[in-house]
């Protein structure tokens, strides 16, 4: 019935917008085929191009500064990978779950995060697999937890699972705290401790506070 409604309403908004544009255009050339048609931009469901990919790292970026306080002052660059391109490294990544990986780029004085995600994720998914990786970047930009393997896993893991908390994405969410294995369990499980003990504002705070 919404569902309904909404697409009336798109209809109309086509229907004027398309009125609109062909005035404008008579009036500045004389004649008008103008027709506006509503690209059903939020109704993708897989992450598989860049336009997707940049929509989502908007969100992912606002989710991070204004819940956490998190600015990258570098440049990111995402990069959607296929899986028929995986290497057996990053296929050893994602048969550990992960679906993404950070690598920090160098240029002389100029550094960009580099980014790769698996093509043809969940929106849900990308953006958790974002902001594990977007961790990673901010944990080299500041230098943080140089020697803290597992509280650096444990950190992007944690945002991971606050965002999709954040999202209603709550099976997702605790799938990442049932992780047993001792680096990428541990360390969420660590991070809720932490959460526990000194509330959730004041975590990334504390871990840079490691430093
Ligand atoms: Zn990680």
């Amino acid at each position: 019935m919404l569902s309904l409604l909404k697409q009336k309403f798109l209809r109309k908004l086509e229907s004027f917008i398309t009125l609109l544009g062909r005035i404008i255009e008579v009036i500045l050339t004389g004649s008008s085929d103008y027709k506006f048609v509503f690209q059903p931009f939020e109704a993708f469901e897989k992450v598989d191009n860049p336009i997707q990919a940049k929509l989502l790292f908007k969100e992912v970026k606002e989710f991070l500064e204004n819940k956490f306080s998190i600015r990258l002052k570098e440049p990111v660059v995402i990069e959607l990978f296929s899986p028929t391109s995986l290497s057996w490294e990053a296929g050893l990544y994602q048969f550990s779950g992960l679906m993404g990986r950070y690598r920090p780029c160098s240029l002389k004085t100029n550094n960009t995060h580099l980014i790769y995600v698996l093509k043809g994720l969940s929106r849900e998914k990308f953006k958790g697999v974002l902001v594990h990786e977007l961790s990673h970047a901010y944990q080299r930009e500041v230098g943080m937890l140089k020697n803290e393997k597992i509280l650096k896993e444990g950190m992007a893991r944690w945002l991971e699972y606050k965002l999709l908390i954040n999202l209603g994405a709550l099976r997702e969410a605790h799938k990442l705290t049932g992780v047993k294995s001792w680096l990428y369990g541990g360390g969420i499980r660590k991070m809720l401790d932490l959460e526990d003990e000194v509330g959730e504002e004041r975590v990334i705070p504390y871990l840079k506070s490691l430093l």
